[in-house]
């Protein structure tokens, strides 16, 4: 009798940052992004027509990859589109490894990689960042079922160096190389200047985070037609209609506007090298970012306790209770004003 339980699959889930309710709050806790969409996509949203709702969206996604393959001079075949990038990275999986080796990532990463890997059945193996939270990338010079790495990294905020990524990919002709940049416009630079010589490289990013647009779920991955021929395969015989309409005109909207999108990040960017300072200064030590988050562990008041005390004020942190990473909070960078009052609160904090 119910033996139907022992049939169901168990996974542990990834559990996302909260999204506590209220207008009150200072919400740095989930890397979003503290400025609005650009004003192209307000206008587009009033146009689109509710009527249009009765017929499915156009499965290949057009308008949207179209725009992405010009912005990033690319052709139409070299884009994928996805229900924001973890529907993106969730199908790379599914697509790429399928090795009976072992897919490498860092064992400080983003946590959603374990999760796939273990929801898919995919052999991994997590090589340790070294002492300074760096990627070592001598650990991804063997035999292996594929990569993936963040750069910048999560939650370190780390960039590795161009150089070191081509080695890597270089290195692994075998297998597909996954280099996810969420956090590429906040400093590094891309490895989509590699497409064209690396045929095994597929580039992930987001509008989640420079393009302030989460709450839209669109991501996408670029890479050679026949990695992304792959991926459509696999969509189609799983899901073929992921991307919502609204989704496709608004993304494709806010990838008309530079202007607005790199005085955007310009001004997080600037935003994050004054928290540096602010941060030094109260006593806290980081590795050094170029996302839009810094992960800072004070040097004497404990991140849980901190943590604590910031929610009481309703400023939301992110805290993660694991092994090398429990006396660090990850900040993402808000307004200037919301950093203010992190800091002001901060300071009387820990000076009391
Ligand atoms: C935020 C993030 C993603 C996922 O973003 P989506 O909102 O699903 O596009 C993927 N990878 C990393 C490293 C991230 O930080």
């Amino acid at each position: 009798m119910g033996l139907w339980k022992n049939n169901i699959r168990k996974v542990e889930p990834y559990v996302p940052g909260e999204q506590p309710k209220g207008d009150h709050l200072i919400k740095l806790n989930t890397n979003e992004n503290p400025y609005p969409p650009c004003p192209g996509v307000k206008k587009a949203l009033e146009n689109i027509n509710s009527e249009d709702f009765r017929k499915y969206p156009d499965p290949a996604c057009s308008i949207l990859t179209e725009e992405l393959a010009e912005y990033f001079h690319l052709e139409n075949d070299q884009v994928f589109v996805g229900v924001g990038s973890d529907d993106v990275l969730a199908t790379a999986f599914m697509t790429f490894f399928n090795s009976p080796k072992p897919v490498l990532f860092p064992d400080i990463s983003y946590s959603f990689y374990k999760v796939w890997a273990e929801l898919f059945r995919i052999p991994y193996e997590t090589p340790q960042l070294d002492s300074n939270f760096s990627i070592v990338p001598e650990d991804y010079f063997r035999e292996n079922g594929g990569i993936i790495f963040p750069n910048p990294n999560a939650p370190t905020g780390l960039f590795m160096p161009l150089d070191k990524v081509e080695e890597i990919i270089s290195r692994n002709p075998d297998v597909v190389v996954i280099v996810d940049e969420a956090y590429i416009d906040f400093g590094g630079d891309s490895a989509v200047s590699l497409i064209s010589r690396y045929p095994n490289l597929l580039v992930v990013q987001t509008f989640s985070k420079s393009r302030s647009m989460a709450g839209m779920r669109i991501g996408y991955a670029l890479g050679s037609s026949l990695l992304i021929q792959a991926m459509n395969d696999v969509k189609y015989s799983y899901n073929s209609y992921t991307m919502n309409m609204p989704s496709l005109i608004l993304g494709a909207e806010a990838v008309k506007d530079e202007e607005y999108f790199q005085d955007t990040v310009q001004k997080i960017i600037e935003t994050r090298e004054e928290a540096k300072k602010e941060l030094k200064r109260l006593g806290f030590s980081f590795p050094d970012s170029m996302a839009n988050f810094i992960f800072a562990a004070h040097k004497s008041c404990p991140a849980r306790e901190l943590f604590q005390a910031l929610k009481k004020k309703s400023i939301y942190v992110r805290y993660f209770n694991a092994p090398r990473l429990d006396n660090y909070l990850r900040i993402t960078v808000g307004t200037k004003e919301e950093m203010k009052a992190l800091f002001q609160f901060l300071e009387e904090y820990l000076n009391k």
